[in-house]
């Protein structure tokens, strides 16, 4: 099937001169939806994961329903002040000023083996964060997975782990 096909690209959103992918138009069509959470369970499989972590908010609408494909467990990365328990965070910079993530200190085991699940791969600057938010709390992170990577941006080039993408786009 032609996943690219059912993926919407909007210029200029959500500032100009950016090209935004949306995945919405993927999520209405079933076989299409279906067929991209199999693909990703089939690459993040072979990466032996104990539990899978999904990066808000796209990274739960995949993360997801991969974890429970694989009959895996799923960690959730919130951004700052929205989870309830006692939080492990990590913040990194943005283009303009600065973000935080945070999880559960609970979540993960130390030495478990956590595959992280986003939708999109644009700088790594997002992906490069989780992964050393779960780090920092003791988890082996063997590889990350996205449907969609911007290889022009290289984000690839900035994370210390493998990833497997679905999709890539080079402009
Ligand atoms: P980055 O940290 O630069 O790799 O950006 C990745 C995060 O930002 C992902 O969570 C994406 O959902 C979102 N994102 C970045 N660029 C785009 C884009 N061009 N279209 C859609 N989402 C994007």
């Amino acid at each position: 099937m032609d996943l690219k096909s059912h993926i919407r690209t909007i210029p200029d959103f959500p500032k100009p001169g950016i090209q935004f992918y949306d995945i919405t138009t993927l999520l209405l069509h079933a076989e299409a939806w279906r067929e991209t959470v199999d693909l990703l369970a089939e690459a993040v499989k072979k990466h032996e994961p104990d539990l899978l972590a999904g990066i808000e908010s796209r990274g739960f609408i995949f993360g997801a329903p991969v974890a429970y494909a694989l009959g895996l467990g799923f960690v959730i990365l919130r951004k700052k002040g929205k989870l309830p328990g006692s939080k492990a965070s990590h913040t990194y910079e943005l283009e303009y000023g600065n973000d935080t993530i945070e999880m559960h200190d609970d979540a993960v085991r130390s030495g478990q083996r956590v595959v992280l699940i986003d939708d999109l791969l644009a700088t790594g600057g997002t992906m490069d964060a989780a992964v050393r938010l779960l780090r920092g709390i003791g988890a082996v992170v063997p590889a990350a997975a996205c449907v969609i990577e911007l290889t022009f941006l290289k984000g690839r080039g900035r994370l210390d782990v493998p990833v497997e993408s679905l999709l890539t786009y080079d402009d």
